[in-house]
């Protein structure tokens, strides 16, 4: 692995420990990386999306099946920013309970209550980089 990404990994594991100790999801959760999440060929149509979009997909997707949340994170989301930005984001779906499969670009699950826990998670965090607790370095800037 390219020590870019070993970066992004680890950064981004390090994050998911501060969101799992200050918005615990009540549920166990996973978060892993993919190489890439495309959407399909029927997705890509309702979405009217260009097949280089297509491929390019969802920066991260949540899902939650028996009772567990299951987060994933594209690796072609290739800075830090995004890498942590995708994290609280899709973490927001998992606080608001209502996730799905295909919701990045379509925005169904993306209403007022989605934007209201993805901000209060975005308000901790920046207190907690403004107290030191978290590192601008490691959430922020490559
Ligand atoms: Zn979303």
């Amino acid at each position: 692995m390219k020590p870019y990404r070993r970066r992004l990994r680890r950064c981004t594991k390090k994050l998911e420990g501060f969101l799992r100790d200050n918005f615990p999801l009540g549920k166990p959760v996973t978060v892993r990386w993919a190489k890439a999440l495309p959407f399909s060929a029927d997705e890509a149509k309702e979405m009217r999306i260009s097949e280089e979009q297509r491929k390019h997909g969802c920066f991260g997707y949540c899902t939650t099946t028996e009772g567990k949340f299951r987060i994933q994170i594209s690796e072609r989301n290739d800075s830090l920013f995004l890498a942590t930005d995708t994290l609280m984001h899709e973490w927001a779906h998992a606080l608001d309970a209502r996730v799905g499969r295909v919701e990045e670009c379509r925005g169904d699950y993306h209403d007022a209550s989605f934007w209201i826990t993805f901000g209060n998670i975005k308000r901790v965090v920046f207190e907690a980089l403004k107290a030191g607790d978290l590192d601008w370095n490691e959430v922020y800037y490559d």
